[in-house]
């Protein structure tokens, strides 16, 4: 068994969708970035990544690259899932924690796990994921940005 960290940030603006996890979420901004910005598929991808010790996100999926521009993230964490195929890994257990201050986020987590659950094809009771906030504190609390942690736990598929 190995294990893989990941961490990502993005800044809240106005006119973009918010999407977490896949699943868009009602909002009065969005995340910025060159994709989707899904802020909690990227910390997913750098877990699993890490623990199988390839390249990061950026450098799989370089933002420079046009391929990528507004690119739904879910397609990137199926080809980083792939990518551990191919090396023989399965995903054992992923957890992961979303900081934003707002929205609230609760009314949107089984959505959110299912959608990532279809996206690895692993049984939802493998993918955890949870929502905080930073009771006002620092970029999340002033709601300048969200952040992701995740964890994954990848083990060696006997074929
Ligand atoms: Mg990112």
């Amino acid at each position: 068994m190995r294990i893989g960290h990941g961490y990502d940030v993005h800044r809240l603006k106005e006119g973009r969708k918010l999407i977490l996890g896949g699943v868009s979420i009602p909002f009065s901004m969005g995340l910025d970035g060159v994709s989707d910005a899904d802020v909690l598929i990227h910390a997913i991808i750098d877990a699993l990544l890490g623990a199988a010790a390839l390249p990061d996100i950026g450098s799989l999926f370089p933002p420079s690259d046009p391929a990528y521009r507004d690119i739904d993230s879910t397609v990137l964490l199926r080809r980083a899932a792939d990518e551990l195929e191919e090396l023989g890994y399965g995903i054992t257990n992923i957890d992961c924690t979303v900081i934003a201050e707002r929205p609230r986020l609760s009314p949107y987590i089984l959505s959110i796990r299912e959608n990532l659950s279809s996206v690895l094809n692993i049984p939802m009771e493998d993918i955890s994921v949870k929502a905080t906030t930073t009771e006002g504190l620092g970029f999340e609390g002033e709601g300048l940005g969200i952040s992701a942690h995740a964890v994954a736990i990848i083990h060696a598929v006997n074929k």
